[in-house]
């Protein structure tokens, strides 16, 4: 049995970062900017990847300008001099049975007493080789006392300005410390962590840090995902068993042609058979609808969303839209406006930018049910706007799960019926995750593109391409289109890390492999080309730290075309349609999931332009190679996201826990699920659910908090 304390537990994980040692005001904002604000986070601030300094080189063997490890004895006492332009050096050699080298450190005089000859040290740095003459600056050191002795997998953690490497692993080890004396809880089942072999969360949080041996780390790793999944599948399970009920407005049957006409174009087989299924679902219907609407980029949802809406309103129902963005929400206004409009329904847009005026105003006119259709944002709609006769939810969100579940919730109706809802994903979902993800909900898949789709060729390079690339991007941008450059990251601050790394690669297998990572940033790349590049073009920066105004901003400007090249990072994910931007490049292409990229890549081709996407990557090993070949062959949406999810798991189709984005290629090994692990926690979640509908059991109480966790502390989720 294990202590556990919950009362300092709690207490613990829930202290400001900076109650650590060493760690100031100063620290403690480096922290946060990285997301970690308390000692909780920081427990779960995984090290993206590991220093293998396990692989002990012999000096004839390093390799020049690449970080390894040396296991060397100490020849020559250290002796510190003063230079010429007052640089303080420590010198001594060392040897092992292939060779000696010479070892210099600045400003390091307290490391006289640190190295005695015959003392055995691992270092850890960069030799140089000039002849027979080996040198090394700096490296890192670690007093070796006898085989096994020094862990062979040092954490690199995702870092940031102001935060050294050696600064998060101390503060960490004192977290580990700390959470030790007082335990932590266990969210799995004791019966599901003996079936799957997994140690327990102390020892998972302890190994995932600080690992003795690659076995602990993989179980480590497993521990994580099966957490991840069980406490998803609980929140997942738990909002399928509150079925949708009620009494759903009453719709009868309605002249479609009219709508078909007005659309201008002949729909596809599929939005045929989905605006057919829709029908079906809200005519004469005995309970509301709670439909899906798969689709690919460019298959035509917002078509199908409008047949379903033409519906309710010939019904004299409202009709509500909700949007991911203020941006799409305008989008949608614009078509959908225009459509209706000509119909003679009343069409509104409710944007969080608008005055409060007119917020009120038109929130007014929902409830007096002068408004047919109102289009807005998922928070805008869902908070304090009532309607007078609301007769269909649609929710267009991003393919991560969320919305879904809450929309037409606790929606303020004043005719007392439950509205139909329609939710469409803007990225294709496996069959077999939907089913499993929206299980309560009946499924309508767009697997068919409007005809004469042109196809955006796709090219996968590397570094050695850059020229050639910015002389494309130059091209473009003079033919008269629009490119859009996209980033993983908004700022690298981190110290480059070079090296044996170990790597989990995103489907959970350990790879080993010397790193070189470039990361291209948003904030730095934008500087770059702006000063460097193309001095003479307006270079547009989005990403997700900037306020939404802010961001809206920019993006308008670069819809509108005053703006040609536009860095961001994923943002720009979802939805804003382009016609006119003709070449998407995607840096560090490897650190995407499939199904991302082909969403990034939906974004160019929408008009007549010709267009291309680039996909740059550096380093990421052969299975990114391999994964990103993928992409120059398959147009297919659905495919891609198959063959992703074979490959990756389903955890990009995760929320993060706290509502924070996946991060994309950080330590991926623990966040790639399997889906039969997924299969399994579902099948235990379950079983748990039917014995504890709410999760007030004692031992569920804990879980419980964290699966709320997962909704974002909506509380209404778990009712
Ligand atoms: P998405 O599914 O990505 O939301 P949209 O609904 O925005 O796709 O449609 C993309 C484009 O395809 C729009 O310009 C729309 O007018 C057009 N479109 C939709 N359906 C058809 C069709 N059946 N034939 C031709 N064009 C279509
Ligand atoms: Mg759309």
């Amino acid at each position: 049995m294990q202590i556990f304390h919950e009362e300092a537990y709690r207490k613990l994980n829930h202290s400001e970062i900076g109650t650590l040692h060493g760690i100031g005001v100063k620290r403690a904002e480096a922290f946060k900017r990285l997301g970690v604000y308390t000692v909780g986070d920081l427990l779960r601030h995984f090290p993206r990847a590991y220093q293998n300094r396990g692989n002990v080189r012999l000096l004839t063997e390093g390799i020049e300008g690449e970080s390894c490890s040396y296991l060397l004895t100490v020849g020559t006492q250290p002796r510190t001099a003063t230079l010429k332009n007052r640089k303080v050096i420590t010198k001594f050699r060392a040897f092992d049975e292939s060779g000696t080298v010479e070892i210099t450190y600045f400003n390091s005089r307290f490391l006289e007493s640190c190295f005695r000859v015959g003392e055995t040290h691992r270092f850890w740095g960069k030799l140089t080789k000039a002849g027979n003459r080996y040198t090394m600056a700096a490296p890192l050191h670690e007093a070796y006392v006898e085989e096994g002795s020094l862990p062979d997998f040092t954490p690199v953690y995702p870092a940031g300005a102001g935060l050294s490497q050696g600064l998060i692993a101390e503060a960490v080890e004192e977290v580990l410390a700390r959470f030790a004396a007082c335990g932590m809880p266990e969210y799995l089942p004791e019966a599901l962590r003996r079936e799957l072999f997994l140690p327990s969360a102390a020892a998972a949080y302890r190994a995932i840090h600080r690992p003795r041996s690659m076995a602990e780390l993989e179980a480590a790793r497993r521990y994580f995902a099966a957490e991840e999944t069980y406490l998803f599948a609980l929140a997942l399970t738990a909002t399928k068993h509150r079925k949708r009920s009620g009494t759903p407005p009453a719709m009868d049957e309605v002249d479609m042609t009219v709508l078909t006409d007005a659309l201008g174009f002949p729909l596809t087989g599929a939005q045929r058979r989905s605006i057919d299924e829709i029908y079906g679902d809200m005519v004469g219907a005995a309970l509301p609808m709670s439909r899906l609407l798969s689709g690919d980029v460019g298959s035509g949802k917002t078509a199908v969303a409008a047949a379903a809406l033409y519906v309710a309103m010939k019904n004299g129902y409202q009709g509500a839209l909700m949007a991911p963005t203020e941006i799409l929400a305008a989008q949608h206004y614009e078509t959908l406006g225009k459509l209706f409009g000509s119909m003679g329904f009343r069409v509104g847009l409710l944007l969080g930018s608008a005055t409060a005026a007119a917020k009120r105003n038109l929130r007014r006119m929902a409830e007096a049910g002068e408004i047919d259709l109102l289009i807005g944002t998922h928070s805008l709609l869902t908070e304090d706007t009532a309607f007078a006769r609301l007769g269909l939810v649609i929710t267009d969100e991003q393919h991560r799960f969320g919305v879904a579940q809450r929309a037409g919730l606790g929606k303020a109706n004043r005719d007392g019926k439950t509205p139909h809802v329609l939710v469409m994903s803007a990225t294709p979902i496996p069959r077999t995750l939907a089913l499993i993800l929206y299980g309560e909900l009946s499924l309508s898949m767009l697997d068919e593109l409007p005809p004469g789709r042109q196809r955006v060729d796709t090219f996968t390079v590397d570094e050695s391409y850059r020229a050639r690339l910015n002389g494309f991007i130059d091209k473009q941008v003079r033919e008269g289109g629009q490119v859009y450059i996209v980033c993983s990251a908004v700022e690298q601050k981190e110290e480059e890390l070079e090296g044996d790394l170990l790597h989990f690669t995103p489907d959970g297998r350990a790879e080993m492999r010397f790193d070189r990572p470039k990361l291209t940033s948003a904030v730095e790349y934008r500087s770059r080309l702006a000063a460097e590049i193309f001095p003479n073009y307006e270079i547009g920066l989005v990403h997700g730290r900037m306020k939404g105004a802010e961001k809206e901003a920019v993006m308008q400007r670069f819809a509108s075309g005053e703006i040609p090249i536009l860095v961001s990072t994923t943002v720009i994910e979802v939805g804003v349609n382009v016609p006119n931007a003709s070449l998407m490049i995607v840096e560090n292409a490897e650190r995407f999931g499939l199904a991302q990229l082909h969403q990034l890549r939906g974004r160019v081709g929408r008009g007549s332009r010709k267009a291309y996407c680039v996909l740059v990557s550096s380093g990421g090993g052969e299975s990114a190679k391999e994964r990103l070949a993928v992409m120059k062959n398959t147009y297919d949406g659905y495919k891609i996201a198959e063959y992703d999810l074979t490959l990756r798991g389903p955890g990009d189709y995760f929320p993060g826990r706290n509502g924070n984005a996946r991060q994309h290629g950080s330590f991926a090994g623990v966040m790639a699920t399997d889906m039969d692990l997924l299969k399994r926690t579902m099948t235990e979640a379950e079983r748990v659910l039917a014995e504890d509908p709410l999760l007030t059991a004692e031992e569920n109480r804990f879980t419980a908090e964290a699966v709320r966790e997962i909704f974002e502390g909506d509380e209404r989720a778990m009712q």
